[in-house]
């Protein structure tokens, strides 16, 4: 029922193409339009004002320059609240309307039933969800990959970028990237997620580097591969439940119906240089997906049916995901008299640098500028924190234990002294040997 309600308002207010040469069935092809999902989003917040804040982050490429828009759904949406941030987005590459699809009809499934449903409730009250239904809408309009300056935007970004065609003359140098970025700055997302369409599956990370268990494929590229142990000592150590919550997506995706669905590493599927979800890891402490929905590519395979039973593979496996990102660690820091500081919370000890090439790396959370809150989704075990920040000493808590039960949730409040920072070494991209660098054939 619910499904239908979604499809019939998208169709309500979108043109239905009836004259595409490849189209399988004209009649029942889902067009939708940048002021489709625009106006689609001003109706939801109609419906649901008081859960509901929508901004504009910036404007794409290209004439009409259209809005980026970003869906706040949380109760108190007018304030920063002690709660996990959780970012959803589609459409980065434009031609892939379906998952643009997914964003809004997953939003209107949880107004819906935000009200009747306590999981739906307890998942808006307890997070802040932001939903980017289309973060190319150049690309939307003219049902290209690329944004109006022919660049891959999934490629455009600052970690591990290199040169090549679609990638930009530089990293961050299109607007709809640095929308993006200077977004993700200010909220800190505990989790984001990033919708494709093309392929059917859960991709983790690292995207520019993976591990010696990649498929069993041998290929002259592949040196830059490590052992699960290293690589989860020195370039990813939330490994373990990342690759949780990737399993638990898609053991509710399978059950769903879709048997189909499998998971991957990026790295091990096929490297991608300048990603959003490994700048979104490595400079933003967000733990990131990219979700294949379904093997069609473009709207013309797609129709009211299909559609229905595509969200219905992945609708419980995305409250699910949203559900768990808290897990972890977070608390909130504060120096005198309580007042909310700007920190950096990075898990120590720094892991260790093993290999001359790529960067060390550890879990890091900063704090909400407004409310002081940080959010470090981590699998159970026992950590040591370190808080950093402008004008305070510099802190070590230690023996923090995450629990193997639930809610696998810890909190530690943290105060600090003013006084001289010692601050980590900032963390820069890697530079990727140019003879290294695989060619970048694929179209997911
Ligand atoms: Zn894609």
């Amino acid at each position: 029922m619910l499904l239908c309600l979604s499809v019939t308002f998208l169709l309500f207010s979108c043109q239905v193409n009836t004259d595409d040469d490849d189209d399988d069935d004209p009649e029942t092809d889902i067009r939708i339009l940048p002021d489709d999902t625009e106006s689609a989003l001003l109706s939801f917040t109609a419906q649901a004002p008081d859960i509901t804040a929508l901004r504009i982050i910036g404007f794409s490429s290209g004439t009409p320059s259209y809005p980026i828009y970003a869906l706040k759904i949380t109760d108190n949406p007018g304030v920063d609240e002690n709660e996990p941030e959780i970012q959803m987005t589609g459409g980065v590459h434009g031609d892939e309307q379906l998952s643009i699809m997914m964003v809004l009809t997953l939003i209107e499934y949880i107004l819906d039933n935000y009200a009747t449903n306590q999981e739906i409730a307890d998942l808006v009250d307890n997070n802040e969800l932001h939903f980017f239904p289309s973060i190319n809408p150049y690309g939307l309009a003219n049902e290209t990959r690329y944004n109006a300056n022919s660049v891959d935007l999934n490629r455009n970004f600052g970690w591990a970028w290199v040169s090549q065609a679609h990638h930009g003359a530089g990293p961050f140098d299109q607007p709809e990237s640095q929308a993006i970025r200077d977004d993700a700055l200010e909220h800190s997302y505990a989790l984001s997620l990033h919708g494709h369409t093309g392929s059917v599956c859960i991709n983790t990370l690292w995207d520019y580097i993976g591990t010696t268990e990649a498929q069993g494929v041998i290929n002259p590229y592949d040196y830059i591969t490590y052992s699960k142990e290293s690589f989860i000592a020195s370039y990813l150590p939330s490994y373990p439940f990342i690759e949780s919550l990737a399993t638990t997506y898609l053991s509710k995706v399978n059950t769903a119906g879709d048997i189909n669905f499998w998971m991957t590493e990026g790295y091990d599927w096929y490297v991608v240089y300048g990603s959003i979800q490994d700048w979104l890891y490595a400079v933003n402490g967000t733990m990131a997906f990219t979700l294949e929905y379904h093997l069609t590519k473009n709207h013309t395979e797609l129709d009211e049916e299909l559609f229905g039973e595509v969200f219905g593979y992945h609708r419980d496996a995305l409250i699910r995901i949203f559900q768990d990102a808290g897990r972890g660690i977070s608390g909130i820091v504060t120096g005198p008299d309580g007042i909310k500081v700007d920190a950096k919370v990075t898990l120590t000890p720094p892991v260790k640098r093993e290999y001359t090439g790529p960067v060390a790396y550890s879990p890091f959370s900063y704090t909400d500028p407004d409310f002081g809150d940080f959010h470090i989704p981590i699998q159970p075990g026992t950590y040591n924190l370190q808080i950093e920040a402008d004008g305070y000493i510099t802190k070590t808590v230690t023996g923090v234990v995450v629990p193997a039960l639930d809610p696998r949730t810890i909190v530690v409040d943290v105060g600090l002294v003013p006084g001289k920072s010692v601050k980590q070494q900032s963390l820069e991209s890697p530079v990727i040997d140019p003879d290294s660098v695989r060619p970048d054939l694929r179209e997911e």
